[in-house]
């Protein structure tokens, strides 16, 4: 095997559109976190004999929504068929899905998702999104694989679910990584899907080595084991081939417990899955109006607003793309930035680098999204307008960052704290002269390399919490040193 060898991936994103509040075909309630298992089911979706599924209109809604979204070419006739296997999260012993043969299409073709990774920009290209319904949720206690019993959970069963099925033109984890997250910004964007919750996001991946059987991976429950799923897949076919055995085409089972794939099933050929129509339902004509009427209601999506932000405020290509990803941190960026009209473009690059920065490792070390804290656009304006007027330091502001987060305002922080910015030359000649005395190896090192400097006014910083005016600290500190460098040399 050489280091060129291509690995191809497709995906099989399954989204569940949660913001619908109904299941696909039923009126039962889709929010079944937490609930009782085999509470929120009714004929319809358990399959009872008899009982006739109806199409939620606004799961039409929302798969255009998606569609414009993902620029795909919407089919605007179409009709649901019957996928067949028996397997027991399938109470009817078949899914009701869309199939693109067979006379039938899916409900729409195409669209693209561009990406960015390490400057290099490149469009996934889609094959299609299609409409189906949740299988039920199986239970197991511990691994799939030794648990000594499975059950079942029909409260999920009928949840409506849209797949978006890539070509196979993914190159690497990194890619598929860099693909979901703009995906999961852009289904936030659509407002059909809060993909927050557990289990609304489901992937299969399909992945081979260039010239060889490809495997599918199924059970991926979360964007994050995505990569981790692929990265395991390619290293055990390629020891495969490395070993000079043959790669076989079958469904494997990520174990997310174990972290590795293991064997499913040799893959059933499509005909397995004898589809046909299902006559249960009515094809489904959609009309131009009614695209035309949902394309209007639909927000600016995160590319657009990018492009928007670089222009308006003047951001960098990689501070706009990272940005925009999470709407609500979009939106809090731009309400900081139009609430107070004397900002200028200096201003919106300090509020987007507070973002970007401090308040990130801050939601990421918590495990948070910025719509669940407690800081409001005005907070972040009146940090960046007190370090400008002087009152204090950035180091203090930083060190003001937990607090803000949970609600309290500059203002309260300094009066509580005490921390002001201290411009007071006397004081700070008294610190610096301090720090020199105690420090004599950093003086030596500074006789050679000026940079010491820095860990001087570092030593300044904390002996008054960072308090001390930087640019003054500077300024007095090198004085002082110059005045003690003629000593040493006479
Ligand atoms: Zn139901
Ligand atoms: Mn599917």
């Amino acid at each position: 095997m050489s280091q060129n060898d291509e690995v191809m991936i497709g995906l099989e994103v399954h989204i569940q559109l949660t913001n619908l509040k109904t299941k696909l075909f039923c009126s039962c309630n889709n929010d079944y976190r937490g609930a009782e298992p085999n509470t929120y089911v009714c004929p319809i979706c358990i399959g009872l004999p008899g009982s006739l599924p109806v199409v939620n209109k606004k799961v039409i809604k929302f798969a255009i929504r998606l569609a414009l979204a993902l620029d795909c070419k919407i089919n605007n006739q179409f009709w649901f068929f019957r996928k067949n296997y028996f397997y027991p999260d399938l109470p009817k012993g078949f899914q009701i899905s869309q199939y693109n043969k067979a006379g039938g299409k899916a409900f729409a073709d195409g669209g693209k998702i561009a990406i960015r990774l390490n400057n290099h920009k490149k469009d996934i290209i889609l094959n299609r999104i299609h409409l189906e319904e949740d299988p039920a949720r199986l239970v197991h206690k511990g691994s799939i694989a030794t648990s000594p019993f499975t059950l079942v959970d029909y409260n999920r069963s009928g949840v409506c679910l849209i797949e978006i099925v890539t070509e196979p033109v993914i190159r690497s984890p990194e890619e598929a990584r860099e693909f979901l997250k703009q995906l999961k910004s852009i289904v936030q964007y659509t407002g059909i899907s809060n993909l927050g919750l557990e289990g609304s996001v489901r992937v299969d991946a399909n992945v081979s080595i260039k010239g060889y059987d490809r495997s599918e991976v199924k059970n991926i429950n979360s964007f994050k084991e995505v990569e981790r799923a692929l990265r395991h897949e390619i290293i055990r076919q390629k020891n495969i081939l490395k070993r000079g055995k043959k790669l076989i085409q079958e469904t494997r089972h990520w174990d997310d417990k174990r972290r590795i794939t293991i064997p499913l099933r040799t893959k059933e050929l499509e005909e397995d899955y004898r589809y046909f129509p299902e006559q249960d339902l009515v094809p489904i004509e959609i009309n131009k109006d009614f695209i035309q009427k949902v394309k209007s209601e639909l927000p600016e999506m995160p590319n657009e607003r990018s492009i928007r932000f670089r222009k308006e405020y003047g951001l960098t290509e990689f501070d706009s793309y990272n940005l925009v990803l999470d709407k609500n941190f979009a939106d809090f960026y731009e309400e900081g930035v139009k609430s107070y009209p004397s900002f200028g473009s200096e201003e919106h690059k300090l509020y987007c680098n507070w973002l970007m920065n401090d308040i990130s490792r801050w939601l990421n070390n918590n495990n948070k999204t910025i719509k669940e804290t407690k800081i409001t656009p005005k907070h972040l304006v009146d940090l960046i307008n007190t370090i400008k007027d002087g009152k204090i330091t950035g180091k203090i502001a930083k060190s003001f960052i937990p607090d803000l987060m949970v609600g309290v305002n500059v203002k309260v922080l300094i009066e509580k704290t005490g921390k002001k910015r201290i411009s007071d030359k006397e004081y700070i000649l008294k610190i610096a002269k301090e720090v020199i005395i105690n420090n004599p190896e950093i003086i030596k090192d500074f006789e050679k390399n000026p940079r010491a400097l820095e860990a001087l006014i570092g030593k300044c910083m904390k002996k008054t919490k960072g308090r001390l005016d930087p640019e003054l600290t500077r300024e007095l500190l090198l004085d002082l040193l110059s005045n003690k460098i003629k000593k040493i040399e006479i």
